[in-house]
């Protein structure tokens, strides 16, 4: 879409999109300049551990969409099961989720025949193989219109998340030309934007001018389940975790692709900068992070300790001056007159935000703060600034390019020698990282509720709260009746849209001190803080009926079962959980579509 809506023209860019050749090795072709630009999935990590100069621009599915799949009446439904089996994928480089899977079920080459991988997947239709490897986005699908049941068994269930598609091209093209690689990033990143927005569209687009046999309806799955490997909602598209290489670099490891050496060498510069001018030296790296968060810590101190040390600062001499260019590099500081209009940056800042200090001095300081953040963080801010105070917390903001970056940031009036206010200083540190890595760990992938360990981590803390301030509390269990019917005759994927759905209507029910999470399956928890148990049984019922009441698209009327229990003196989150479960028992024991209390 970023060739077809002329993002790149825009961007300045004569692009033109070569069909991958399943005879030709792509990311050979980027390596000897066939091609500029390509697409690949993590083995690129393995490419450049063999000194191959790859870079990783952008990495756009966040997981592999590479999985098993297994005849539904098989009884296969994990590695377990496959032990004796006939089991076909195509060895080589990008088989590692599979063989780690593997691995992980204690299976061993020698407790399972392999068989090539045949591309029509005619021998796993006609049972000549037990397990063939397949595209998430693609042959569950194919067997649904084929009316074979299949069990899908994906890495990613046992903790094995490797990324699928990343931008990638070479060290010299980027160091080369930057700036032509920054507008390509921004302009693909805009492409992919658009085409999950406009995906009617995208697949006319498609199926009209490119080589596909694909039906609307198969592009349509394609998209949905595209989307959920992309987690547009809950991560910035092309967004790429080092953390999550180092991780990949170890299941390389353990599976004896490569040796540690080379690995640690490759993950070093793995993922492109387009800020970082140099390649630095890795021990100075580390020198130099030691020193930024020494020197942060030392410099927020400083602030804190009031004017009469400000004054003291303004003498040292020469020392601090040179400590100050440091303080420039490496802290990303910023200064406002009054009006929040900004009279000095530092380097940091320029790097982190994007911008040049020609592009920010003049300007207003809210030219990088993000417009949809809860207006109540300013509001406090300018309360506490307004009284004289300091102000910390959390901002996100949106750097030049329209990434986000998050920042825990420290605001501190300036007052001059005369006792005059003039203006504010801020002093911030980078934690996008830690704020992805936090969302991510909380949430349940699927529906995008709260995950399982989430929902404990709140009962416990609910529970402490009650234990010493007696506030009431109490849980609502929730199980969807005959789910299985479901999955049996509609299949997985519209089970799994059964589930999004259900959670939609939950969340727009609740309210925003009620915390809502999948418990598993198809449960989902409802903890209600200060609530007793008539006001939940009250809730309950009303979500009964919303869901009773509520027309799933293709599948209809759907119920579920409610179970309900308030905490009590000498409770804890087991007894609290067990009485919401009993109750969630009885309901389906007397028929279904019920509420009762435990
Ligand atoms: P009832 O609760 O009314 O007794 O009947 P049920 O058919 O809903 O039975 P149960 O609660 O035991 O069913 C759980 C089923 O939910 C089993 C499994 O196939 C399905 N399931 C669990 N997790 C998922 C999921 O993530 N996606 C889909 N599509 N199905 C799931
Ligand atoms: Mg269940
Ligand atoms: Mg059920």
């Amino acid at each position: 879409m970023a060739l077809e809506k002329g993002f790149y023209k825009e961007a300045g860019l004569d692009v033109t999109i070569v069909e991958r050749n399943p005879k030709k090795n792509n990311i050979d072709q980027v390596i000897n300049g066939e091609s500029q630009y390509g697409v690949a999935d993590s083995a690129l990590l393995l490419y450049r551990a063999e000194g191959k100069p790859v870079q990783i621009m952008a990495s756009i599915f966040q997981h592999s969409p590479l999985i098993f799949i297994a005849h539904k009446d098989s009884g296969i439904v994990s590695p377990y099961e496959m032990k004796g089996k006939k089991i076909s994928y195509q060895k080589g480089i990008d088989d590692a989720p599979l063989l780690a899977m593997l691995e992980d079920g204690k299976l061993k080459s020698s407790d399972y025949t392999y068989v090539p991988l045949d591309f029509t997947s005619q021998a796993f239709i006609d049972r000549k193989v037990d397990v063939m490897s397949a595209y998430l986005s693609d042959q569950p699908f194919l067997m649904k219109e084929k009316n074979i049941p299949i069990t899908i068994i994906n890495p990613l269930n046992y903790g094995i998340d490797f990324y699928g598609d990343n931008l990638f091209s070479t060290e010299k093209e980027l160091s080369e030309n930057p700036e032509r690689a920054k507008r390509f990033l921004k302009a693909s990143l805009r492409g992919w934007q658009y085409a999950l927005a406009n995906r009617d569209e995208t697949i006319a687009a498609l199926r009209g001018k490119y080589n596909t046999q694909r039906s609307v309806e198969h592009l349509k799955s394609e998209a949905q389940i595209m989307e959920k490997m992309i987690l547009p909602t809950m991560i910035d598209i092309g967004y790429t975790n080092p953390e999550r290489f180092h991780r990949i670099g170890e299941i390389y490891r353990s599976l004896n692709k490569v040796n540690k050496a080379d690995i640690e060498r490759a993950l070093d510069g793995l993922i492109w900068n387009p800020y970082e001018k140099h390649k630095i030296d890795v021990r100075y790296l580390y020198i130099t992070l030691a020193l930024l968060v020494f020197i942060g810590a030392v410099t927020i101190i400083l602030i804190y300790i009031s004017r009469k040390l400000q004054k003291m600062v303004i003498k040292r001499t020469r020392a601090l001056e040179e400590q100050q260019m440091v303080t420039d590099r490496y802290v990303i500081v910023s200064i406002t007159d009054l009006n929040g209009v900004i009279t000095y940056v530092s380097e940091a800042f320029c790097k982190i935000s994007g911008y040049t200090k020609e592009e920010l001095i003049g300007k207003k300081h809210n030219k990088i703060h993000d417009p949809d953040s809860p207006s109540s963080i300013y509001e406090d801010l300018w309360k506490h600034l307004h009284a004289g105070k300091s102000w910390s917390g959390e901002i996100r903001n949106i750097d030049k390019e329209g990434k986000y970056y998050w920042a825990q940031t420290h605001i501190e009036p300036i007052i001059n020698e005369n006792g005059v206010l003039t203006g504010y200083q801020g002093i911030q540190q980078n934690i996008t990282d830690k704020k992805y890595a936090e969302k991510l760990s909380i949430t349940d992938q699927l529906t995008q509720l709260y995950n399982r360990s989430y929902l404990d981590m709140t009962l416990t803390k609910e529970m402490t709260r009650f234990k010493r301030y007696q506030t009431p509390m109490s849980v609502i269990m929730i199980d969807i009746d005959y789910f299985k019917e479901v999955n049996d005759l509609h299949g997985h994927l519209s089970g799994d849209m059964v589930l999004i759905e259900l959670a939609r209507i939950l969340k727009s029910n609740i309210r925003p001190t009620d915390t809502l999470g999948r418990w598993g399956g198809e449960e989902f928890m409802i903890i209600c803080s200060q609530n007793n148990l008539n006001e939940t049984v009250q809730l309950a019922e009303k979500l009964r009926l919303a869901v009773q009441e509520h027309t799933f698209p293709e599948i209809g009327r759907k119920t579920a079962s409610f179970g309900v229990a308030a905490v009590e003196s000498d409770d804890d989150e087991l007894g609290l959980i067990r009485r919401a479960d009993g109750a969630l028992y009885k309901a389906k024991e007397s028929g279904r579509n019920k509420v009762m209390q435990g």
